[in-house]
């Protein structure tokens, strides 16, 4: 595996439609169309974001899309590895884990505040209850900010 750095360099190049630049997380901010990568994170994560920005991943409107998003980028990240030389699946370890710290994140805010029942999304960041008819509002959440959480994460 390369470092976080010379794949940066790689990606570059590869792609020269975006810039790919060190910053304090790695994510994909599209109105710069840049890619910032942390030089503590694992390499696969900065291909993770170029995922993001070559399926031109902006907004969400849901947060079960936002979900699906993160399993797109993967793919996409997959799908390109062989090019770089990067050996890696859906089934790896650092995929699953990123994946499941938006499952819990998702889980965290449909659970329904007086039930505890699943809730729905009705509109965009409020979720009501169908069972008790409970309402609640969750905060904006970006993509990719989630998956610092998962070291956070208490037994
Ligand atoms: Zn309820
Ligand atoms: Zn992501």
């Amino acid at each position: 595996m390369p470092t976080i750095s010379s794949l940066s360099r790689t990606l570059q190049s590869a792609y020269p439609q975006f810039i790919i630049m060190p910053g304090e997380i790695t994510k994909w901010t599209p109105t710069l169309a840049t890619i910032y990568f942390s030089p503590d994170d694992e390499p696969l994560t900065l291909l993770h974001e170029v995922g993001h920005a070559l399926l031109g991943h902006n907004s969400y409107q849901r947060d079960i899309e936002l979900l699906q998003m993160e399993r797109d980028a993967w793919h996409k990240a997959v799908e390109i590895s062989p090019a770089f030389q990067l050996n890696f699946s859906i089934s790896d370890n650092l995929v699953q884990h990123s994946l499941d710290s938006y499952r819990d994140w998702l889980h965290a805010r449909s659970t329904c505040i007086d039930c505890a029942r699943t809730g729905v999304e009705t509109t965009r960041q409020h979720y009501t209850c169908l069972y008790c008819r409970a309402s609640w509002r969750v905060n904006d959440a970006k993509i990719c900010a989630l998956r610092r959480r998962r070291n956070k994460k208490t037994p």
